[in-house]
């Protein structure tokens, strides 16, 4: 199938699909079908609680899920997630009414108008978090700082364009010059991550605020104390983290002093790009914990585009260049040699450093082997292949017992 994103099509042997026609899609053989067909919820039988139970008795390595709506979390939970290892923030704001709000914050043409933004933001940021603290009470929550590569928030539409310079007071045109002063050559290798935090600080701090707050009112609510694990995205110098750090123990410390509340919290980063991973003793002394990001670093250890690998690597497969695509599973050889150097060194520097996976390798058996191997603290994965980790997981685990 093609897909033309100028026109909406889809484009199949013999068929065109318009934007809006329903398909729907076989995740288990990838077969496409036109229309709505009938669904039934799986039946989880009593056999597969036996299984689940017996791996549960056996894995080493905790299973969390990446999610950040409630309805995946939920989800997670009934799959037996033991937490959230990755909220991913940028998500929680594709919501029409929210994106409008994020493009404003965004185009701001100075710190005022991002904070006046973000004010708009706060209060929908602290609500997701509070309902998410909710369901996963008594877990922990690992939440991501904003991580947008900024192009997916950017208006491209005329009328989008047009209906943020309304909001923003300014005409279309000075928008329009303000939208393509964010044109970037390469996006993903852009001004994302810990990067945005560091040009626009008061984005991290509405992000620490909400989390705090969030925490506080959660944990009074279900009368579980709520430990919020706080990720910071796209790290490779020591002194990014560091500078992050303190805006977020500025604020936490600003929130004790407003509310009189106690409360706690730690501070980790993603070891997702190479320089991170090989400097990871070093970020280890600013770190509570590592969470590798395997989507971004095979994409920067290959120097290959996760968006766009997808027209040459079938080739590549074929013609035997390589055995399995990359971005689904890990590289033992190079990205996973990489994790290995990240590990040992982490530890070198604290031996008890929590260490993680939560690129899309974390419900992928094989890398979950791996991680096994490696002594990861725990995998995280989409909600529905929380199953699947557990299993791999115990699997796993008799394999490498000591
Ligand atoms: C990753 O890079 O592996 C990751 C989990 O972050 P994202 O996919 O959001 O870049
Ligand atoms: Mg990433």
């Amino acid at each position: 199938m093609r897909f033309d994103s100028q026109s909406g099509d889809l484009h199949t042997p013999g068929r065109v699909f318009k934007a809006g026609d329903i398909i729907t899609i076989d995740g288990s053989s990838g077969q496409v079908l036109s229309g709505s067909v009938p669904m039934q919820q799986p039946e989880l039988s009593g056999s597969f609680a036996t299984l689940m139970e017996w791996a549960d008795g056996t894995r080493r390595m905790q299973v969390r899920t990446n999610a950040e709506t409630p309805a995946d979390a939920k989800t997670a939970r009934s799959f037996g997630a033991q937490g959230i290892g990755l909220c991913r923030t940028e998500h929680m704001f594709f919501d029409p009414q929210r994106i409008a709000i994020m493009r404003e914050m965004i185009l701001a043409v100075n710190e005022k108008g991002r904070r006046e933004a973000l004010d708009k933001l706060l209060p929908f940021q602290r609500a997701d978090f509070i309902e998410l603290f909710e369901i996963m009470s008594g877990q922990p929550v690992t939440i991501r700082l904003l991580d947008p590569p900024l192009h997916e928030f950017l208006p491209k539409l005329p009328q989008e364009i047009a209906e943020v310079a309304k909001a923003m007071g300014v005409d279309e045109e000075t928008l329009r010059q303000r939208n393509e002063s964010f044109y970037e050559f390469n996006p993903m290798l852009g001004h994302r991550g810990c990067r945005l935090a560091i040009s626009h600080p008061e984005i991290t701090r509405m992000q620490a605020r909400a989390i705090f707050e969030a925490a506080i009112e959660a944990g009074k609510k279900t009368g579980s104390p709520v430990v919020p694990e706080i990720m910071v995205p796209l790290v490779s110098l020591n002194s990014e983290l560091e500078f992050v750090k303190n805006l977020i123990d500025d604020v936490a410390h600003d929130i004790a002093k407003e509310t009189g509340a106690k409360f706690k919290y730690t501070i980790g980063t993603m070891i997702e790009l190479p320089r991170a991973a090989v400097m990871a003793d070093k970020i280890a002394g600013s770190a509570e914990f590592f969470s590798f990001g395997t989507n971004d670093l095979t994409q920067s250890t290959f120097g290959m585009s996760r968006d766009d690998a997808s027209s040459y690597l079938p080739e590549y497969e074929r013609k035997g260049i390589i055995k399995r695509d990359p971005f689904v599973s890990l590289d033992l050889d190079g990205v996973g040699e990489l994790m290995r150097i990240a590990t040992q060194k982490g530890r070198s520097t604290k031996p008890d450093l929590k260490i993680a996976i939560c690129g899309e390798h974390g419900g992928d058996p094989s890398s979950i082997f791996f991680c096994e191997e490696l002594g990861l603290d725990y995998v995280s994965c989409s909600p529905f292949r929380v199953p699947i980790a557990r299993l791999a997981a115990a699997q796993a685990a008799i394999r490498f017992r000591k």
